[in-house]
């Protein structure tokens, strides 16, 4: 299949989307049916030519009235917890339910076995306090495993290999706890390790994989790779990934798992926002905005990254303004970006990848408001999800009343 890239705003080739978002209220985020199809047909066509499983990530996107629309290219849920697990049961109760947690706890336990299909554990500690109950229970169970190989450099926050990790079981803690008895129960092993990345680190990393666990692969029925594939970016390398499932499948006659949240859903939102008000400082032109980078996409100041924006960095553009909030935090900046003249007051704007790691992530620090949450059809009708107001605000902090 020949795909070319959908850049962030390819959806506005035709439309101008000023005139289409002209009576939304903003702050709002915008989900984009004709991104989320255009992502799941390419995750379709990965696991059509390999049988691979692919799972939503729901921690990324679980804007769960627009499943949907995702159901049909996904083979079910990925969970962090409780919470997402009864999520994707609730939601895509036809679908497989998969649950990595770094701890589980035991009050929770049970109700978890209601939802969950998979269940991984974190250590070889917890693997053995649950997995009997688990298995009796008929669900299959899996370990998070490590294997220290670390293929992003920069930014440790996201690098679950980086040395002193939480996340995953490492071989000498392997070696030492999995006695034979306790690897009898064991029917697949997890790891997640990448994050925004291509399929060349992901086949370092399993060669490490290999090198490391080879003996233990073969008596497992499944393998989970994770998410942080990037498998819908056009620069992608699918027919790398291809070969890698493949490649397990066949050596090791396992079913393999992968869980993206990013690449199911790239490039499928918008945050509309209007400019409230600009002025300088010495040589910085500044433009408010009446959303915030801390409360609304937190990603943009964790991470960090410069989100795409609509009409802005053209080439010829060269009237750089700073964009920033409402809020009385220095550092809520969503960036610098180059426009073709002033901004003005009341003037929309328009960022783009904005489904992923936002509307699940937001807060209402500072009091700012959430936005509401639309879906754009592919006909272009919008259909407004979620509005939020003053009590969304008032009551995550104390009694209803
Ligand atoms: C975050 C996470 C994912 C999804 O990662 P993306 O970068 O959004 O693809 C999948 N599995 C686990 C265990 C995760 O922690």
């Amino acid at each position: 299949m020949k795909l070319d890239h959908t850049p962030p705003f390819k959806r506005f080739l035709n439309t101008n989307p000023y005139e289409l978002f002209k009576n939304v209220k903003t702050p709002c985020f915008v989900i984009d049916e004709a991104g989320l199809i255009y992502d799941g047909k390419i995750l379709k066509d990965v696991q059509d030519k390999t049988g691979a499983k692919i799972l939503l990530a729901q921690k990324a996107f679980s804007n769960y009235d627009v499943y949907p629309v995702i159901e049909p290219f996904v083979a079910g849920t990925e969970a962090s917890g409780l919470y997402e697990a009864r999520l994707g049961k609730e939601e895509m109760p036809d679908k497989e339910v998969h649950i990595f947690c770094g701890a589980y706890r035991e009050e929770e336990f049970d109700e978890i076995l209601k939802y969950a299909d998979h269940l991984v554990f974190n250590s070889v500690n917890q693997f053995k306090k649950y997995a009997h109950k688990a298995k009796a229970a008929g669900k299959s169970v899996g370990l998070r495993i490590n294997p220290e190989h670390s293929t992003q450099v920069g930014h440790d926050i996201y690098n679950p290999c980086a040395p002193g990790s939480r996340l995953g079981v490492t071989l000498p803690a392997f070696i030492e706890g999995m006695d034979e008895e306790t690897l009898k129960l064991l029917d697949g092993i997890h790891f997640h390790t990448l994050c925004q990345q291509n399929s060349d680190d992901l086949e370092s990393t399993w060669n490490v994989v290999e090198e490391k666990f080879g003996p233990y692969l073969s008596n497992l029925k499944w393998i989970n790779f994770g998410g942080g594939h990037h498998i819908t970016r056009a620069d992608y390398d699918r027919e790398r990934l291809i070969r890698i499932i493949n490649h397990v499948q066949d050596t090791y006659h396992v079913q393999v798992y992968l869980e993206p949240g990013e690449a199911i859903v790239l490039d499928a939102g918008y945050l509309v926002t209007k400019v409230l008000d600009t002025f300088d400082n010495h040589d910085y032109h500044i433009a408010i905005l009446d959303t915030s980078a801390a409360c609304h996409m937190p990603d943009v100041v964790e991470m960090p990254y410069l989100p795409p924006l609509y009409q802005a960095n053209l080439e010829g553009y060269n009237y750089k303004m700073r964009l920033g909030s409402q809020t009385c935090l220095s550092g809520d900046v969503i960036g610098d970006y180059n426009f073709e003249k002033p901004l003005k007051e009341g003037d929309m704007l328009i960022f783009g990848d904005m489904a992923l790691y936002t509307t699940c992530k937001t807060n209402t620090f500072n009091g700012m408001p959430l936005p509401d949450i639309l879906f754009l059809h592919e006909d272009n009708s919008i259909e407004t999800l979620a509005s939020f107001g003053y009590d969304d605000f008032k009551y995550r902090l104390g009694r209803r009343k």
